[in-house]
């Protein structure tokens, strides 16, 4: 099998699985530290608690909702624990390989498959070395 068809085959089995969790846009506070975010549902009260200790209250405000954020790793929201979209980094293609070779993959858990499939969205963007990791992975998701 050639590396394009491993690669679609995985991202093919891990799409219907990763298609029923649910996640929303990732937000966060302009102003304070970006790296923390929110859920549609929360970010307004988080926003609300920052204004009321800011020196300027109009810095303040909600930013992001266009869907999702580039990170190191899986995104949640900050007060609820709802998951929130992203897509990974460099570095967070890196290290979700780093858990999964661990850790070993599940493929009954939904979520992981969610968080497989943007591993696998990351093979184009990584060196030769980091696309063998992936292309072993999904050796692993296909039963090869
Ligand atoms: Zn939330």
């Amino acid at each position: 099998m050639n590396v394009k068809t491993i690669i679609d085959g995985a991202a093919k089995k891990v799409s219907g699985p990763a298609a029923k969790v649910n996640f929303g846009p990732t937000y966060w506070i302009a102003g304070t530290d970006q790296s923390i975010s929110y859920c549609a549902k929360c970010i307004d009260k988080a926003v609300d608690v920052v204004k009321q200790g800011a020196e300027d209250p109009t810095q303040v405000e909600r930013e992001g909702g266009w869907g999702s954020s580039e990170s190191e790793s899986p995104v949640f929201c900050e007060d609820c624990e709802g998951r929130l979209d992203y897509t990974l980094n460099t570095s967070g293609v890196k290290e979700e390989l780093d858990h999964f070779e661990k850790a070993g993959i599940n493929l009954e858990d939904e979520g992981q498959n969610f968080e497989l499939e943007r591993v696998l969205a990351g093979y184009d963007n990584v060196n030769e070395h980091t696309q063998r990791r992936i292309i072993k992975l999904a050796q692993k998701i296909i039963g090869e």
